[in-house]
């Protein structure tokens, strides 16, 4: 079946398919031997492209080239086993068969009629990983609640503050927008989409309140929260949403739910519980209560595309009010009216979400869910908090290392020691840091905690075995040494030539 300008004819698609299968097999399969972060400058990869589109057809095996000649070294290889920079994107290939589902049914389920498969696998799968998270039955659609994928923690931070603000407003912030009274909380370790969400949101920088730790703590300390909010409603302005997070972006700190949600819901604020990177550690009984309090909340995410082996994009939002997202977005020109909407027997996802065009999500999700079970996925999160713990002791029991912040989950925080102050210990974590990541060995990301320096490991890439996260350490003990000795031997020239 020929359109007026083909396509591939299916036995051709068939054909190039195998070659672009068997493309992704060999790159995974040697992905460990290339170095994990693309050494390439700015602009090498452009100069590398042509700058004239062609006029004419190209073969794919053209394209595949130029894959390997230009894409492939301006690649950082997030799938790499030495990948332990910001948190794991886990692209497993059993998500990227359902994504290839997903893809071939060239779905768009913006709403239940557009696809009723779409919306209602979404439906059943967020509703099992509710119960399997320990979230409750409020957040299910029986109980009144309900999930959806959203792209990003970022869309579904934005989506539960639209819901807030509509709620706090009963609905008229809806025809007259923002009055500016409006107050938002956080700590300064929250993620900044939180503050993206409050300026898109149209509620300027000043909506946003940060919340001091609990003294020797990064969490957020519920008695500074209950003074802020007091403080702001004594002075007329509308708290709209607090925001916990379960596992902060720099150190995986951990703030108080239940005690946040106690004092958020005494002045009626929304409480968005954000577990982007976290939250699918609750799979596992152990790590449970991480959550406590969740019962509490409005609204709670979690990212399958980080830890949960599901590729970009799936961020997981429940709502325990599943009115709440569609109240605030839901907007219906003619062209989208249809009965099964009008009935009001369906979830129409584009309501719960800025945009209106959505992909078929929740294919990946459920090959991943299905082809693990959960005790697969539970295995895979113990796996990498196991070799965290392990990698923890060793720098415990190294002089010339200290953590920075106890580890969290799979995330561990360490500074270098030099003996020399925190100034130099500052320096020479940064030093080592960049020469690992330059060596192409391994990579790492940082953070700065009170004004130190800190070098960031976060296990939990795909391939990650207990192996690699050994060469990591015995890395960082030999660049740490090399850097000490560079610091003596300076401080020696130093002694012998004083100025
Ligand atoms: C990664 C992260 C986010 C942002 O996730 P996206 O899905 O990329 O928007 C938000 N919050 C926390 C705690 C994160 O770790």
């Amino acid at each position: 079946m020929l359109g007026c300008v083909p396509d591939l004819d299916p036995e051709e698609f068939r054909r190039l398919g195998h070659q672009l299968v068997d493309w992704v097999a060999d790159y995974r399969a040697g992905v460990a031997d290339l170095p994990v972060r693309s050494e390439v400058a700015p602009g090498w990869v452009r100069s590398q492209l042509p700058a004239e589109l062609p006029e004419e057809p190209r073969p794919l095996g053209d394209l595949l080239a130029e894959v390997d000649r230009v894409v492939v070294p301006g690649t950082t290889h997030w799938q790499h086993p030495s990948f332990f920079g910001y948190f794991p994107a886990n692209a497993s290939l059993t998500s990227l068969l359902g994504d290839m589902l997903s893809t071939g049914l060239g779905v768009q389920g913006m709403l239940w009629s557009t696809s009723p498969a779409c919306t209602e696998m979404e439906q059943v799968l967020l509703d099992g990983l509710a119960g399997a998270l320990g979230l409750g039955p409020e957040f299910t659609f029986a109980g009144g609640g309900g999930g959806s994928i959203q792209d990003s923690a970022s869309s579904g931070a934005l989506a539960a503050l639209l819901a807030a603000l509509h709620r706090s407003s009963d609905g008229a912030w809806r025809q007259t927008g923002a009055d500016g009274r409006e107050r938002v909380y956080v700590t300064a370790e929250t993620h900044s989409s939180l503050a993206k969400a409050v300026r898109v949101a149209g509620l300027g920088a000043r909506a946003l309140r940060i919340v001091d730790p609990s003294p020797g703590s990064l969490a957020m300390s519920p008695a500074a929260l209950e003074a802020a909010l007091a403080a702001d409603v004594a002075a007329g302005l509308r708290p709209i949403l607090v925001c916990p997070t379960v596992g902060t972006t720099g150190t995986g700190a951990i703030d108080p739910v239940r005690a946040a949600a106690d004092v958020a819901r005494e002045h009626g604020a929304w409480v968005h519980v954000d577990a982007a990177w976290a939250g699918v550690a609750a799979l596992c009984p152990e790590f449970r209560d991480l959550l406590d309090g969740v019962e509490l909340v409005d609204s709670f995410c979690t990212n399958a595309h980080k830890w949960l082996l599901t590729a970009f994009d799936a961020s997981l939002l429940w709502v325990r009010d599943a009115t709440a997202l569609p109240a605030a977005l839901s907007i219906t020109p003619e062209y989208l009216r249809n009965a099964a909407t009008d009935s009001g027997e369906v979830v129409d996802y584009r309501d719960w979400q800025v945009s209106l065009g959505r992909r078929f999500r929740a294919l990946k999700l459920w090959t991943v869910v299905h082809s693990y079970g959960l005790s697969g996925l539970r295995a895979h999160v113990r796996e990498h908090v196991a070799l965290a713990a392990a990698f923890a002791d060793r720098v415990r029991e190294d002089p010339g290392f200290t953590l920075a912040v106890e580890p969290s989950l799979a995330l561990v925080c360490l500074r270098v020691v030099t003996g020399g102050g925190d100034a130099a210990d500052d320096a020479a974590s940064r030093t080592v840091l960049e020469r690992i990541n330059a060596s192409g060995a391994a990579l790492l990301t940082h953070t700065v905690v009170d004004g130190r320096y800190v070098i960031r490991v976060a296990i939990g890439s795909i391939a990650t075995a207990k192996e690699h996260v050994d060469a990591l350490w015995a890395r960082l003990v030999e660049t740490a040494a090399q850097v000490r000795a560079e610091i003596a031997a300076a401080d020696a020239l130093r002694r012998e030539e004083p100025s």
